[in-house]
């Protein structure tokens, strides 16, 4: 829906910093796609992002909180409204709490709590992304999740509130917390983590990185895995992996222009030079529709999608 000019204006006078126009997302997603946000303003601390918050809803302004943009799907259209990107930045040790701000990157965070003798958050070495997008969406690997790490959290609500909440306001499951229904930010997280053994925390987050560089791209051109897995108590961890239904339906052959599935894991889309967000969404639907129509199930998205499709 178009925002119109005036009330960007007017948001952008009675904003007391930086906004840039026209910045294309692009540049912010690792699938490299997506159009021009109307508005983008960089936020580095908790009251910048509750005075953006207040003021944008105070104006009418949609908003939208991205960090790493390793999850994102953004239209080729773009967005209409601020895209506030966060970069809150904090690592700092007390006893055995991790301390790290929204916008730091996971993987960095697990090379510091390494550096700092600390095991716990090894499963999410090379994952992509910040903490608050790992918070997001309760981001894991090799069986663990940040769900299980985080100790407590500090967001700002839709209202421009700041508040602590501990782990069980989170309702953590898998790739869910409640911050998908509430749409509050979280400004930095504390991660409960326990001393160990430098060198073995070394080798297992080294281990864990070889491993994903087998199964997952390692440059900028995809958001992980595409689909969720299925739950289903038959199967041994619970889950039907989707790749497994995907690789059925003859997934790895197909592309739409220059969306193209990855050779070495069916549930990966790829941008593999010239795609556009529409290839990467066609090529989806094609792959979900021919699930359902082979195993009756229908696939849904981990990835989130931004804009008009
Ligand atoms: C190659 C590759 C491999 C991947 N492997 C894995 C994997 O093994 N396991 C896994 O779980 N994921 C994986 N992912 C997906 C992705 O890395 C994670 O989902 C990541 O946690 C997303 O973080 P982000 O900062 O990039 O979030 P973004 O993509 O920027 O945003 C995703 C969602 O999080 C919200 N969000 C972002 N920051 C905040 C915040 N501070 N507060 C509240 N909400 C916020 C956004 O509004 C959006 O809805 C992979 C991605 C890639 C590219």
């Amino acid at each position: 829906m178009k925002v119109p000019e005036t009330q960007y204006r007017s948001f952008i006078e009675q904003y007391d910093g930086p906004v840039k126009k026209n910045e294309r997302l692009s540049a912010y997603t690792t699938f490299r796609t997506g159009g021009e946000a109307d508005l983008f303003i960089d936020v580095t601390d908790a009251d910048q992002l509750s005075r953006v918050v207040i003021l944008a809803r105070r104006m009418e302004l949609p908003f939208f909180i991205i960090g790493g943009g390793s999850n994102l799907l953004v239209s080729d259209a773009g967005y209409r409204g601020l895209i506030i990107r966060n970069s809150i930045r904090r690592l700092e040790v007390k006893d055995t709490d991790l301390f790290a701000g929204a916008g730091e990157s996971l993987d960095e965070t697990v090379d510091f709590s390494t550096t700092r003798s600390l095991t716990g958050l090894e499963f999410a070495a090379g994952i992509w992304g910040t903490v608050g997008g790992a918070i997001y969406g309760n981001a894991g690997a090799f069986g663990s999740q940040i769900g299980a790490v985080l100790k407590y959290a500090e967001l700002v609500d839709p209202d421009g509130n700041i508040r602590i909440e501990q782990n069980r306001y989170f309702q953590f499951s898998y790739r869910h917390s409640i911050l998908k229904e509430t749409d509050e930010t979280i400004v930095y997280a504390c991660l409960q983590m326990v001393s160990g053994d430098r060198e073995a925390i070394r080798k297992r987050t080294e281990e864990i990185r070889q491993l994903r560089t087998h199964k997952h791209p390692t440059t900028p051109c995809s958001a992980g895995c595409f689909f969720k897995n299925i739950e289903d108590s038959s199967q041994p961890n619970g889950k039907l992996a989707a790749g497994k239904l995907l690789d059925e339906v003859g997934a790895k052959d197909m592309r739409v222009g220059g969306a193209a599935v990855f050779g070495e894991h069916a549930n990966i889309i790829i941008n593999t030079g010239q795609a556009t967000s529409k290839d990467i969404r066609q090529l989806a639907d094609i792959l979900k529709e021919k699930v359902k129509k082979k195993f009756g199930i229908e696939l849904t998205e981990e990835i989130r999608c931004l804009g008009e499709f």
